[in-house]
């Protein structure tokens, strides 16, 4: 196909997603829990995409590590990468920050449990546990589970030491290099039930909150808190983001983001980054022409751990209860919030509501009362969709940021 057809194609698939986005805000509005008859096509399209995340993050790794180079070009890459996730993710932990101090969601909120709390705090995990998972003691046992971490450190062992071993290893990565190929080529196949996907997905979620009278009274008990969400969310993804791209890479942030659009939508639909991650791939390839060699390497990193959406909202939550609480927290605590905040957006995966559990982490390291959890979460569905999107603009504009800045200081010596 040629690029011309493949805008084209890519520019009514995208307004057919865009279609299928109001028709289920729509529908799960007015027909309330009766869209749970949709819930099938909504988790058939989810599934679809999860299938391709093993094979996808695995082959992606090894190719995009051997399309580096060396390993002193490795290196310098994954510096740069490094530095600009813990650099945006600081960027938004501290606009989550300035908002919720400056608008105060929590004040004169009365802080009620909600016995679901409990599933949340029973997952915690403190901050050893995020270092150990970062290996496996099995990693068939890991890639079943979908957890991702240990298979990205894998894969990036795995990749490199093939680069050491001349022609056999050569071979095995153009193996991966195939199969790669082939996964994105499903991916685009996959990409066609979009439309129906992220309706289906979107309606009975919506549905399943009862609908847009009930959805509407859970959301103003905490209202003044989900805007405080949104606006530090909307700070961070319109003006932030968008600078450093046009400044690092000169690229037009609107074409960028129009360009972006058909991960970004998913992303709202699913509320996982992980699933959303063959479309991330997609858009920045196909779309934003960012190189693949960047894309592959990048991207499944990202997806799992670079998350700007979710650690603003962990510095925001965390705030919002001790506002409720009435608790003033000394500028001291509010830096240790700073960084268990960043570090628990890193620790979260990239899956529906991961946050919440990560948060535990954050609320303990100040000493707040975990319980308040229970007050997001009859929202949280919700506000993880926001931050999800936020999460995955974060990591396709540091595809392009990393890919300019590689092409510039690694490639060019
Ligand atoms: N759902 C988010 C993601 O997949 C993680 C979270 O904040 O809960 O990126």
């Amino acid at each position: 196909m040629t690029n011309a057809n493949n805008k084209n194609s890519g520019n009514l698939l995208l307004y057919m997603i865009l279609t299928g986005v109001v028709l289920g805000v729509l529908c799960g509005w007015v027909f309330g829990p009766k869209m749970h008859a949709v819930d099938w096509i909504g988790e058939m399209f989810l599934n679809a995409l999860k299938m391709m995340v093993i094979p996808l993050v695995l082959s992606s790794l090894v190719v995009g590590i051997a399309g580096l180079g060396d390993i002193s070009k490795v290196g310098k890459t994954g510096v740069i990468t490094l530095v600009y996730f813990l650099s945006t993710t600081a960027f938004s932990v501290l606009i989550g920050l300035v908002v919720v101090n400056l608008i105060q969601p929590g004040v004169g909120v009365e802080m009620s449990v909600a016995p679901e709390a409990e599933t949340y705090l029973k997952e915690a995990r403190g901050v050893t546990d995020l270092f150990l998972s970062f290996v496996t003691p099995n990693l068939v046992q890991s890639m079943a589970n979908m957890d991702i971490l240990p298979l990205i450190i894998f894969s990036l062992v795995f990749g490199g030491v093939l680069t050491t071993m001349g022609e056999r290893g050569r071979s095995v990565i153009d193996f991966f290099d195939v199969i790669n190929e082939a996964v994105m080529k499903i991916v685009h196949l996959i990409l066609y039930t979009a439309p129906i996907g992220i309706f289906a997905l979107i309606a009975s979620k919506l549905g399943a909150a009862g609908g847009g009278d009930q959805f509407v009274a859970e959301l103003m008990k905490i209202g003044k808190f989900a805007f405080t969400v949104i606006f530090g969310l909307l700070v961070h993804g319109i003006v932030v983001l968008p600078v450093i791209l046009m400044m690092v890479t000169r690229r037009n942030p609107w074409k960028y983001f129009q360009n972006a659009l058909q991960a970004l939508t998913t992303a709202f639909s699913t509320a996982s980054s992980s699933a959303t991650l063959p479309v991330t791939i997609e858009c920045a390839e196909e779309y934003n022409r960012v190189s693949r060699r960047t894309s592959l390497f990048v991207l499944p990193i990202g997806a799992t751990v670079n998350m700007d959406g979710t650690a603003l909202y962990e510095s925001v939550a965390a705030i919002f209860i001790a506002q409720m609480l009435g608790v003033d927290l000394t500028f001291t605590q509010q830096v240790i919030i700073f960084l268990t905040a960043s570090l628990a957006a890193i620790g979260a995966a990239g899956i529906p509501e991961a946050g919440l559990v990560t948060m535990v982490m954050v609320l303990q390291s100040v000493g707040l009362p975990t319980e308040g959890i229970g007050m997001l979460l009859a929202i949280d569905w919700f506000l993880d969709r926001f931050r999800t999107a936020v999460n995955v603009w974060g990591d396709s504009i540091g595809c392009a940021v990393v890919d300019e800045l590689e092409t510039k200081y690694v490639e060019g010596g």
